[in-house]
């Protein structure tokens, strides 16, 4: 098979063994490949041999008896969980601390990267894909919905709500379709020209700059003075975490999904104590919500705005490149096309 590898700083297509079926994990044939922070590992020029986490495909083998045949069409979660400890079994398999060895397990590193024809996964890790849904729209229930997702239905995002998302990359970008099918009202902060638009495009009240000293100012303006009920950060910044605490109202809630390692520094009087906020750390979602996922996906009329690109994967050297311009929401690899 053909998969997407980063050698020497050059980004090429590479052949690799096919993944074959063992116990429950099965065999998927890759027909969409979402593109996530793989850039990031492109840009930094470091080698890669297993890019991306997101796809939907058919499943094309199985081992044994369980819960997908061959024919079926899924989508792929994303990480390698062990399926069985309390946390898998409430449906947090995201959050899993006992993930599999998939080297151990299948005698071989190849079947865990997504940017390739064919890869690996437990039976229990692939949703199906609704008759009519495409693979393009079905991946999308990967990082592109799925964080913020997640997150507005931890905070119990509604229409009642204003909801502040900093950062529009490709996941505030699905945040703001996510909030906009629960008819909140958006008010985003990000620096991008093409980004801003494309938000705008989507229903977004008002994009603000965070370069621009008068934004916080302007969301409280927003807001009656008040301040946001809810906030969702995902750019993963520190300046911008801090304006989704600083923004959100007192009994507001403020979710983190853009991934950041740096500190955060929380003052608890005025930041918690006094203001009585909740801060939820959220990643991807609880599978058991993957119905309603679908439902955003066959009913939002933002989908078309969400994504950006769809390309052959053997354009992915032009799909990085255009990433890093930052002029595209969500790029869709196609390995077969
Ligand atoms: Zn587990
Ligand atoms: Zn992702």
């Amino acid at each position: 098979m053909e998969k997407v590898v980063i050698r020497n700083g050059a980004v090429e297509l590479a052949q690799a063994h096919t993944p074959q079926a063992k116990a429950n994990w099965v065999v998927v044939k890759v027909h969409a490949a979402p593109m996530c922070t793989e850039y990031k590992t492109f840009r930094a020029g470091r080698d890669a041999e297993f890019l991306g986490h997101e796809a939907a495909g058919e499943v094309v083998e199985v081992a044994q008896p369980g819960r997908v045949k061959v024919g079926d069409r899924v989508v792929v979660m994303p990480t390698y969980p062990c399926g069985t400890c309390s946390l898998c079994v409430a449906g947090d398999l995201i959050h899993c601390e006992h993930g599999a060895d998939v080297h151990a397990f299948t005698g071989s590193p190849e079947g865990t990267a997504t940017y390739a024809q064919y890869l690996i996964k437990q039976d229990f890790m692939l949703p199906a894909i609704p008759d009519g849904m495409s693979y393009e729209r079905a991946s999308l229930a990967c990082c592109a919905l799925g964080p913020s997702f997640g997150a507005f239905d931890l905070m119990g995002v509604s229409a009642f709500d204003t909801v502040l998302i900093t950062g529009l990359g490709p996941v505030g970008m699905g945040a703001v379709a996510n909030a906009r099918f629960r008819n909140a009202r958006v008010l985003a902060v990000e620096s991008h020209p093409w980004r801003a638009e494309r938000a705008l495009a989507m229903g977004a009240e008002a994009v603000l700059d965070p370069r621009d000293p008068a934004t916080p100012a302007r969301l409280k303006e927003l807001t009656r003075g008040v301040g946001v009920d809810c906030a969702l950060d995902c750019s993963g910044t520190v300046p911008a975490q801090r304006m989704c605490i600083d923004a959100a109202r007192r009994k507001g809630k403020v979710a983190f999904v853009g991934e950041c390692s740096d500190e955060l520094a929380i003052r608890i009087s005025p930041d918690m104590i006094r203001k009585g906020l909740t801060l939820i750390g959220s990643w991807h979602y609880n599978i058991n919500l993957f119905p309603k996922i679908l439902q955003v996906i066959e009913r939002s009329p933002l989908l078309d705005l969400l994504v950006s690109n769809v390309m052959p994967m053997r354009d992915v050297k032009k799909a990085f490149d255009l990433q890093l311009t930052g002029e595209s929401s969500k790029i869709i690899l196609q390995p077969w096309a």
